[in-house]
């Protein structure tokens, strides 16, 4: 037994993210020790948010992270360990050299042809440009022309998209599209969750509180392998699943981000978030901290032109791309898994899915229960609690 005196398995957490800090509590919590692992210097993952010294806005370092769920587990959950400021993100996006509202809703139809429809009218009108030949959308491509046709999608989604990820969005799935709603209102809310918000203190400060358990010992800057893992009753990897097999079944696709931050004084682009969506600019989109905390008012302010581009051996992944090529590899990956002994893969990189926040944790909870069953029980504990090839 290692660091602590229990009758109780030690568990080894490679991840100190979401999914990592979660089930690390959790299972403290009901008396296992835990040490967790995580390559980078900080907890958090790429939800971590640092004070920046200059302009003393809280920045989400890898990217805006805004937390939303109807997972009253979830959000019962994430209150125990910070407290939420109201916020509804509300996007603009640029293209053909004006701004409009997304997601897509009434504002964004009335003013794109210049009309003055009614939600009826609006909804009739878009129906009329989608093209019902398309029966059962399976790509990007053929979801945004089934549902808002090719004038909004060629306006709004396939430039923004190809540099998003880097293909056609023929190529693409139709559920990366589906994550945005079409609306026949006025409702510019970019999300249809009933809880939405922002942490006041930032995620890490949640993240911290999670792993600030007397059970718990975090191991930064310091990257777990497999080969660790035989002192471990059981371990939990958030890490990218391709990593844990030193890429046997070579490498999967995932893109990465690039930051330019933009420093200055006053209000850059008055909204949090600007989304570009002709190619003739090279960034997806632009973020200004500030706006995710409307409750710290800031005189400087410090934003973030974000680049999309595929992520090389040394970059942090992001998304994971999941087209049909990764999807067999990441077959072969599943399988290899399923013969690990007594290690689970938790999380967006440990499964390969495009998760967000709330679900990595209710996942992640999940994972945890499924893990102390286990142990009542004696079954064993699978490769996957949440299937990466559903
Ligand atoms: N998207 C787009 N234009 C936009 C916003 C989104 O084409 O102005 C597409 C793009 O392919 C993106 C997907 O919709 O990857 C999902 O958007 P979301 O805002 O959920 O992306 P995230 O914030 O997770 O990067």
């Amino acid at each position: 037994m290692k660091y602590f005196m229990s009758d109780k398995p030690a568990i080894g957490v490679a991840g100190a993210g979401f999914s990592g800090a979660v089930i690390a509590h959790q299972l403290a919590e009901q008396g296992h020790p835990v040490s967790v692992f995580d390559a980078r210097s900080h907890v958090a993952g790429n939800c971590h948010t640092e004070r920046d010294a200059e302009s003393g806005v809280m920045a989400h370092v890898y990217g805006p992270h805004i937390f939303h769920t109807d997972d009253e587990r979830v959000w019962r959950f994430v209150n125990r360990f910070g407290s939420f400021e109201p916020y509804v993100n509300r996007v603009k996006a640029i293209t053909g050299g004006r701004v409009f509202s997304l997601p897509i809703n009434l504002l964004t139809i009335n003013q794109f042809f210049g009309k003055t429809f009614n939600p009826h009218e609006a909804a009739g009108f878009i129906a009329s440009l989608g093209d019902n030949r398309i029966e059962n959308p399976r790509s990007f491509e053929e979801q945004a022309l089934r549902f808002v046709g090719r004038e909004l999608y060629e306006a709004f989604f396939k430039s923004y998209t190809i540099k998003q990820w880097g293909v056609p969005p023929s190529a693409l799935p139709a559920s990366i599209l589906k994550r945005l709603p079409v609306r026949f209102n006025y409702d510019d809310n970019y999300f249809a969750h009933r809880h939405q918000g922002m942490p006041r203190e930032g995620y890490t400060a949640i993240v911290a509180r999670l792993l600030d358990h007397p059970r718990i010992t975090v191991h930064l800057g310091r990257a777990f392998h497999r080969s660790e893992a035989g002192n471990y009753g059981h371990v939990f990897h958030s890490g990218p699943i391709d990593g844990w097999f030193d890429h046997a079944e070579g490498r999967l696709g995932y893109r990465t981000l690039d930051f330019e931050p933009i420093r200055g004084e006053g209000d850059f682009q008055g909204c949090a978030v600007m989304n570009y969506c002709d190619d003739s600019v090279p960034w997806t989109r632009i973020s200004e901290h500030k706006h995710f905390a409307p409750w710290e008012p800031r005189d400087k302010t410090l934003c973030f032109r974000e680049f999309s581009r595929e992520c090389s051996p040394e970059d942090t992944p992001y998304y994971p791309i999941r087209l049909v090529a990764e999807k067999a590899q990441l077959a072969r990956y599943v399988d290899r898994a399923r013969h690990e002994w007594g290690v689970t893969f938790v999380g967006r990189l440990g499964t390969y899915r495009y998760l967000d926040m709330d679900v990595t944790i209710r996942e992640a909870l999940e994972t945890a229960d499924a893990f102390l069953e286990s142990r009542r029980s004696g079954a064993p504990m699978p490769a996957f609690v949440n299937d990466p090839l559903a």
